[in-house]
């Protein structure tokens, strides 16, 4: 397999970059992750469009062109025998002497690889997984795909130290997201996932959950959520590029609903599964 580092496609070993790297140095970057289908890139414009809202928050210009990036995705696809991938990328500002303020005229550092995607496993689909709440301890800036995540490492292990796959993540009362995935909560029959806004990262998953559920006539709506929305949810899902919409049948050692995944589960994930297939075929 190769890597593509700043125009090259090298062996993972040969690829290096500098100690002096900013985003070693300060975690001064930003990222994407991609998930591709049957050798194709899923929603490639939407990850790129936020790549774009991303760089543009940190203030560096986009290195490679639409058509550049695709090219390079492509290849290392191809590379890595097609099938169910995921493909990394990262920008970070670049190599410097350590000074917090930007250098000048320094050419941004850039990184691709794409990996074998790993679904969750069968037995977490068909059962759903357990969460437990967090108090959301990042910055103000979380609608920025940044590559500095040691908030949201500490956090996905404090979930995996209590037998959880993830912590639902709580800011003044409020649900925001989870520490590497969006929250839905099914309450009365209808859908609802908190607004996008500075505290979450607008997720491409997300955003197709709620194209499908207006496609179909599912009630859906974007709206602040309470936490103790999540104790009376008839149903919890998480969503993400790799995990898809994953139930979370448990919270805090208790079952939610049921404790089984719900029925507005099976119909949405029917659904996304229905699109990526048309996906695939298209
Ligand atoms: N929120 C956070 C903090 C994430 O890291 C992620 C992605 O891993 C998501 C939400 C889900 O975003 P997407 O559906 O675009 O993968």
């Amino acid at each position: 397999p190769f890597v593509y580092l700043n125009g090259e496609f090298l062996p993972p070993g040969r690829a290096s970059v500098s100690v002096f790297d900013r985003g070693f140095v300060f975690g001064d970057g930003v990222y994407e992750v991609i998930p591709v289908f049957g050798g194709r890139l899923f929603r490639l414009a939407h990850h790129l469009a936020r790549l774009e809202r991303s760089l543009a928050a940190i203030r560096l210009e986009n290195p490679l062109t639409a058509g550049e990036w695709e090219t390079v995705f492509s290849r290392l696809v191809r590379e890595n025998g097609d099938g169910d991938q995921s493909v990394y990328l990262q920008v970070t500002r670049g190599v410097a002497p350590r000074d917090h303020a930007f250098p000048a005229g320094v050419k941004p550092t850039v990184f691709a690889y794409a990996q074998p995607l790993k679904y969750p496993p069968a037995a977490a689909v068909a059962e759903g997984v357990a969460a437990v709440t967090a108090a959301d301890i990042r910055w103000l800036r979380c609608d920025i795909k940044a590559i500095a995540l040691l908030a949201n490492a500490l956090l996905r292990q404090q979930a995996i130290d209590r037998g959880a796959a993830e912590a639902i993540l709580i800011r003044d009362g409020l649900v925001t997201e989870g520490a590497a995935s969006n929250i839905f909560v099914v309450n009365r029959g209808t859908l609802v996932t908190p607004p996008n806004g500075p505290f979450i990262l607008p997720g491409v998953t997300r955003d197709l959950v709620l194209e499908l559920a207006h496609a179909n006539g599912v009630p859906a709506r974007e709206e602040p959520l309470p936490e103790s929305a999540l104790y009376t949810a008839e149903e919890i899902w998480m969503t993400s590029s790799t995990r898809e919409i994953l139930s979370i049948t448990r919270l805090n050692d208790r079952p939610v609903g049921t404790g089984r995944p719900g029925p507005l589960h099976a119909k949405l994930f029917a659904l996304y599964k229905a699109y990526k297939q048309a996906f695939c075929e298209g």
